[in-house]
């Protein structure tokens, strides 16, 4: 059933159906029914949503990418320019709340996609019984 289903779509990569938060598998369908709120299934080949749990994964990589950017971004700029306090804080911030906030849908929809790709999961005591 799977297998036939796979064979009607042309599966994006992880990246491309990430950067555009489109369905992991046909690469059309909506991913999102809200900013960050998974829609329950694709509305275009009905996969369900419901094994896509990437948690704390896409705020961790974004702030973390982000902040690193723009701090050294910003070390450079106070080294080489020396902008008063008022730019700093006029620069700084907003440049990490956009960033952080522009780069989330797609970070979180591109590790969903990748949790689609390679089956992952949970980690539990069945999954560790079924291997014995
Ligand atoms: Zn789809």
């Amino acid at each position: 059933m799977e297998r036939s289903v796979l064979a009607t779509f042309h599966t994006p990569s992880s990246l491309r159906s990430g950067l555009l938060c489109r369905c992991p598998r046909c690469g059309e369908g909506k991913l999102y029914a809200g900013f960050l709120k998974l829609a329950k299934r694709c509305d275009r080949c009905d996969l369900d949503y419901g094994f896509a749990d990437p948690a704390d994964g896409p705020a961790f990589f974004v702030m973390t990418g982000v902040g690193i950017l723009v701090i050294a971004i910003w070390a450079w700029a106070v080294i080489a320019h020396q902008p008063p306090l008022w730019v700093q804080f006029a620069t700084v911030f907003p440049a990490l709340l956009v960033g952080c906030l522009g780069t989330l849908r797609p970070v979180k929809a591109w590790l969903v996609a990748e949790q689609y790709i390679h089956k992952a999961s949970e980690g539990g005591a069945s999954s560790v019984s079924k291997t014995q």
